[in-house]
Protein backbone atom coordinates (compact mmCIF):
# COMPACT_ATOMS: atom_id res chain seq x y z
CA UNK A 1 0.00 0.00 0.00
CA UNK A 2 1.05 3.43 -0.57
CA UNK A 3 0.52 7.07 0.29
CA UNK A 4 0.03 9.10 -2.13
CA UNK A 5 0.06 12.68 -2.66
CA UNK A 6 -3.24 14.54 -2.30
CA UNK A 7 -4.18 17.32 -4.75
CA UNK A 8 -4.90 20.95 -2.95
CA UNK A 9 -7.70 23.43 -4.30
CA UNK A 10 -7.04 24.85 -7.40
CA UNK A 11 -5.77 21.54 -9.32
CA UNK A 12 -8.50 21.03 -12.37
CA UNK A 13 -9.32 17.25 -11.18
CA UNK A 14 -11.26 19.13 -8.29
CA UNK A 15 -13.30 21.24 -9.39
CA UNK A 16 -14.65 18.71 -12.30
CA UNK A 17 -17.19 16.20 -12.32
CA UNK A 18 -15.71 12.50 -12.20
CA UNK A 19 -16.13 9.30 -14.25
CA UNK A 20 -18.13 6.23 -13.61
CA UNK A 21 -16.28 3.57 -12.06
CA UNK A 22 -16.40 0.51 -14.70
CA UNK A 23 -14.17 -2.21 -13.32
CA UNK A 24 -13.96 -3.41 -10.45
CA UNK A 25 -11.06 -5.11 -10.69
CA UNK A 26 -6.90 -5.29 -9.08
CA UNK A 27 -6.22 -2.55 -9.85
CA UNK A 28 -9.70 -1.01 -8.33
CA UNK A 29 -8.29 -3.23 -5.55
CA UNK A 30 -4.96 -1.58 -4.83
CA UNK A 31 -6.57 2.07 -5.27
CA UNK A 32 -8.91 1.66 -2.63
CA UNK A 33 -6.23 0.26 -0.22
CA UNK A 34 -3.78 3.24 -1.19
CA UNK A 35 -6.98 5.50 -0.30
CA UNK A 36 -7.38 4.13 3.22
CA UNK A 37 -3.83 4.37 3.67
CA UNK A 38 -3.70 7.63 2.58
CA UNK A 39 -6.33 8.99 4.56
CA UNK A 40 -4.88 7.26 7.83
CA UNK A 41 -1.73 9.11 7.29
CA UNK A 42 -3.57 12.51 6.34
CA UNK A 43 -4.70 12.03 9.02
CA UNK A 44 -8.71 12.18 7.48
CA UNK A 45 -12.21 10.99 8.28
CA UNK A 46 -12.76 10.14 4.65
CA UNK A 47 -10.91 11.00 0.61
CA UNK A 48 -12.46 11.39 -2.46
CA UNK A 49 -10.46 9.97 -6.09
CA UNK A 50 -10.40 13.15 -7.32
CA UNK A 51 -8.26 14.16 -4.35
CA UNK A 52 -5.44 11.84 -5.33
CA UNK A 53 -6.00 13.15 -8.76
CA UNK A 54 -8.34 10.65 -9.98
CA UNK A 55 -11.53 11.63 -11.79
CA UNK A 56 -13.33 8.42 -10.52
CA UNK A 57 -16.80 8.16 -8.76
CA UNK A 58 -15.47 6.74 -5.20
CA UNK A 59 -14.59 7.67 -1.97
CA UNK A 60 -13.25 5.82 1.32
CA UNK A 61 -14.99 6.85 4.75
CA UNK A 62 -14.18 6.01 8.18
CA UNK A 63 -15.87 7.65 11.19
CA UNK A 64 -15.95 6.28 15.13
CA UNK A 65 -19.45 8.09 16.72
CA UNK A 66 -19.26 9.24 20.22
CA UNK A 67 -21.04 5.98 21.21
CA UNK A 68 -17.66 3.93 19.66
CA UNK A 69 -19.44 2.79 16.75
CA UNK A 70 -17.46 2.99 14.14
CA UNK A 71 -18.71 2.96 10.13
CA UNK A 72 -15.86 2.31 7.89
CA UNK A 73 -16.74 1.69 3.69
CA UNK A 74 -16.30 2.14 0.30
CA UNK A 75 -18.33 4.22 -2.04
CA UNK A 76 -18.50 3.77 -5.82
CA UNK A 77 -20.67 4.93 -8.44
CA UNK A 78 -22.47 6.52 -5.23
CA UNK A 79 -26.13 8.65 -4.80
CA UNK A 80 -26.47 10.64 -2.10
CA UNK A 81 -30.42 11.28 -0.84
CA UNK A 82 -30.63 14.29 1.85
CA UNK A 83 -32.83 16.62 3.58
CA UNK A 84 -32.31 19.84 3.09
CA UNK A 85 -30.05 21.56 5.49
CA UNK A 86 -31.34 23.43 8.77
CA UNK A 87 -31.34 27.35 7.46
CA UNK A 88 -29.37 29.92 9.98
CA UNK A 89 -26.12 30.86 10.48
CA UNK A 90 -23.26 27.90 10.91
CA UNK A 91 -21.62 27.04 14.67
CA UNK A 92 -18.93 26.60 15.90
CA UNK A 93 -19.25 23.55 16.27
CA UNK A 94 -19.88 22.49 12.74
CA UNK A 95 -16.95 23.47 11.16
CA UNK A 96 -15.38 21.78 8.59
CA UNK A 97 -12.27 20.97 6.83
CA UNK A 98 -11.02 19.12 4.23
CA UNK A 99 -7.92 17.67 3.06
CA UNK A 100 -7.43 19.60 0.17
CA UNK A 101 -7.49 23.07 1.64
CA UNK A 102 -5.21 21.40 4.53
CA UNK A 103 -5.20 23.28 8.03
CA UNK A 104 -8.19 25.32 7.42
CA UNK A 105 -12.02 25.01 8.83
CA UNK A 106 -15.16 26.59 8.65
CA UNK A 107 -17.95 26.05 9.82
CA UNK A 108 -20.85 24.72 7.38
CA UNK A 109 -24.05 23.75 7.79
CA UNK A 110 -24.93 20.81 6.43
CA UNK A 111 -28.08 17.90 6.40
CA UNK A 112 -28.85 15.94 10.16
CA UNK A 113 -29.43 12.84 7.94
CA UNK A 114 -28.23 10.97 4.44
CA UNK A 115 -29.19 7.93 3.04
CA UNK A 116 -25.84 6.27 0.42
CA UNK A 117 -26.25 4.07 -1.96
CA UNK A 118 -23.21 2.85 -3.53
CA UNK A 119 -21.38 0.07 -4.44
CA UNK A 120 -18.32 -1.26 -2.34
CA UNK A 121 -14.62 -2.26 -3.85
CA UNK A 122 -15.95 -5.91 -5.24
CA UNK A 123 -19.04 -4.14 -7.11
CA UNK A 124 -21.88 -5.22 -4.33
CA UNK A 125 -24.14 -2.90 -4.02
CA UNK A 126 -25.27 -1.50 -0.54
CA UNK A 127 -27.10 1.16 1.61
CA UNK A 128 -26.33 3.33 4.62
CA UNK A 129 -28.51 5.93 6.60
CA UNK A 130 -26.27 7.83 8.27
CA UNK A 131 -26.68 10.83 10.96
CA UNK A 132 -24.83 13.64 12.42
CA UNK A 133 -21.23 13.68 12.04
CA UNK A 134 -21.04 10.71 9.23
CA UNK A 135 -24.16 12.39 7.35
CA UNK A 136 -21.63 15.32 7.08
CA UNK A 137 -18.65 13.22 6.05
CA UNK A 138 -20.40 11.46 3.23
CA UNK A 139 -22.20 14.81 1.82
CA UNK A 140 -18.88 16.50 1.93
CA UNK A 141 -17.06 13.10 0.07
CA UNK A 142 -20.41 12.78 -2.58
CA UNK A 143 -19.47 16.65 -3.23
CA UNK A 144 -16.13 16.31 -4.11
CA UNK A 145 -17.12 13.63 -7.03
CA UNK A 146 -18.80 16.28 -8.51
CA UNK A 147 -16.33 19.15 -8.61
CA UNK A 148 -17.29 21.15 -5.33
CA UNK A 149 -15.37 21.45 -2.54
CA UNK A 150 -16.85 22.97 0.89
CA UNK A 151 -15.40 25.69 0.16
CA UNK A 152 -17.64 26.21 -2.62
CA UNK A 153 -20.95 25.80 0.26
CA UNK A 154 -19.62 28.56 2.21
CA UNK A 155 -21.27 31.73 3.74
CA UNK A 156 -19.61 35.11 2.91
CA UNK A 157 -17.28 35.16 6.29
CA UNK A 158 -16.29 31.51 5.05
CA UNK A 159 -15.93 32.67 1.81
CA UNK A 160 -13.33 35.58 2.63
CA UNK A 161 -11.39 33.39 5.19
CA UNK A 162 -10.79 30.64 2.12
CA UNK A 163 -10.24 33.21 -0.26
CA UNK A 164 -7.01 34.60 2.48
CA UNK A 165 -6.00 31.26 2.89
CA UNK A 166 -5.39 30.26 -0.71
CA UNK A 167 -3.85 33.32 -1.19
CA UNK A 168 -1.14 33.23 1.84
CA UNK A 169 -0.77 30.11 0.65
CA UNK A 170 -0.23 30.25 -3.23
CA UNK A 171 -2.57 27.71 -3.91
CA UNK A 172 -5.81 27.75 -6.46
CA UNK A 173 -3.49 27.26 -9.20
CA UNK A 174 -2.66 23.23 -10.47
CA UNK A 175 0.08 21.65 -9.16
CA UNK A 176 -0.18 21.95 -6.15
CA UNK A 177 0.07 18.92 -3.54
CA UNK A 178 0.68 17.46 0.04
CA UNK A 179 2.19 14.30 1.20
CA UNK A 180 1.07 12.89 4.77
CA UNK A 181 3.19 11.64 6.65
CA UNK A 182 6.01 14.07 5.12
CA UNK A 183 4.16 17.89 5.29
CA UNK A 184 2.30 17.67 8.81
CA UNK A 185 -0.67 20.31 6.91
CA UNK A 186 -3.50 18.50 8.78
CA UNK A 187 -1.77 17.10 12.51
ZN1 LIG B 1 -12.55 17.28 1.14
Amino acid sequence: MTVLPICITGEPVLHRVAEPIRAFDDELQTLVADMFETMEAAPGVGLAAPQIGLAKRIFVYDWTDEEGVRTRGVAANPELWIAPPPVGIAEDDEEEGCLSIPGERFALKRSERAILRAQDEHGEHYELEASGWLARILQHEYDHLNGILYADRLDAFGTKGVAKAIKRNRWGVAGNSWLPGVDDLEG
